[in-house]
C-alpha cells in the first residue's frame, strides 16, 4: 500500500499520457474487433473532432493543474476533510476518498449540468455525438473541463483528498470514462458481474439516448452503485437506443469544431416534449 501511495505521490507525466493514449488505444481496437453497434460513420473525421475536445480538456487540466495541487497540500497540512477527520487505515482512506470523490467530482457534478441550464449549454457538447463511442469519453467543451475542474477542487476539500489520492482518482476516472464510453460487446455474464461494482458501456449508453428521461439516468462515471443509491439508475435494451440529443439532431449543428464550441453560446434549447411515453 505505501509503494502504491509513494508511486502516486509522484506520477510522472509520461506515466499519466500512457495511461490517455494507452486507455484509447486498447479501447479503440477491441471497438474494432468487437462492437456494438456497426461502425458505419466516418470514423477518422469523428475521431478527429473527439481527440480535439480531448486535447482542450488536458490543456484545460494541466493549466489550471496547480490550483489541484495547492488544495491538496492545504488539506493535508490542516487535516482538513472527512478523510483527515476520521481516523481509519491507510487502505480505508484510499477506498472512501476514492468513492467519495467519485460521487462529488462526477456523480454529482454531471446531475448537475443536467439540471442547470446553463451548465448544461456547455454539458449539451458531449451529448452531441450520435456515434458514441471510446473517443467520445473527453468530448468536453473547454467550458465544461472547467466547470468539472471547479467540481474536483470542491471535492478535494469537503474530502481532505492528499496528491496521491487524486492521481489514483483522476486515473482510475480516465481509464473507467473511456471503457464506459466504449462502442463494445461484452458478453452479459461478464457485464452483470462488472456492473455489481463499476459503470460499464452497457450500463452508460442509456444515458446518451436521444430524449429525456433516459437521458436523465445512469450518470455515474466510476462506480456503479451512486446511481442506485439516489434513485437514477436505469437498465435497458442497448440495441434500441439512439445517440445524440433532441434539440441538436441535425447534423451541420455538430459535425464541425466550431459549430460545437458555439453551442453553449446559443442561449438554452427547451428539450422537445413528446405525446407519447417512450418504453425501451
Ligand atoms: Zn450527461
Amino acid at each position: 500500500m505505501e509503494t502504491i501511495i509513494q508511486y502516486f505521490s509522484e506520477m510522472p507525466v509520461p506515466h499519466r499520457s500512457f495511461l490517455l493514449v494507452g486507455g484509447l488505444a486498447l479501447f479503440f481496437i477491441i471497438e474494432q474487433a468487437a462492437p456494438l453497434f456497426k461502425i458505419n460513420y466516418n470514423r477518422a473525421k469523428h475521431t478527429g473532432l473527439n481527440l480535439f475536445f480531448t486535447l482542450t480538456t488536458v490543456i484545460v487540466n494541466f493549466v489550471m493543474a496547480f490550483i489541484l495541487v495547492h488544495s491538496c497540500a492545504w488539506v493535508t497540512e490542516n487535516e482538513f476533510g472527512i478523510i483527515q477527520w476520521i481516523p481509519m487505515p491507510l487502505i480505508a482512506k484510499a477506498i472512501v476518498g476514492l468513492m467519495l470523490m467519485d460521487l462529488i467530482a462526477a456523480w454529482f457534478a454531471h446531475w448537475v449540468e443536467h439540471h442547470v441550464k446553463w451548465m448544461w449549454q456547455f454539458h449539451v457538447v458531449h451529448h452531441t455525438d450520435q456515434h458514441v463511442d471510446t473517443t467520445t469519453a473527453n468530448r468536453h467543451h473547454p467550458g465544461e473541463s472547467v466547470i468539472r475542474f471547479i467540481f474536483t477542487t470542491a471535492a478535494i476539500f469537503i474530502v481532505g483528498a492528499p496528491i496521491w489520492l487524486i492521481f489514483i482518482y483522476q486515473s482510475a476516472s480516465l481509464v473507467l470514462t473511456q471503457f464506459n464510453h466504449s462502442n463494445i460487446k461484452m458478453p452479459t455474464w461478464l457485464d452483470r458481474s462488472l456492473e455489481l461494482v463499476f459503470c460499464t458501456p452497457n450500463m452508460h449508453r442509456v444515458h446518451h439516448h436521444y430524449r429525456q428521461p433516459y437521458s436523465d439516468t445512469n450518470y455515474g462515471n466510476i462506480f456503479s452503485f451512486w446511481d442506485k443509491i439516489f434513485g437514477t439508475y436505469s437498465r435497458v435494451d442497448n440495441k434500441k437506443l439512439l445517440y445524440g440529443v433532441d434539440t441538436y439532431m441535425e447534423g451541420k449543428e455538430h459535425k464541425s469544431i466550431v459549430e460545437l464550441l458555439k453551442i453553449p453560446f446559443l442561449g438554452y434549447r427547451q428539450p422537445v416534449e413528446y405525446d407519447k411515453e417512450e418504453v425501451l
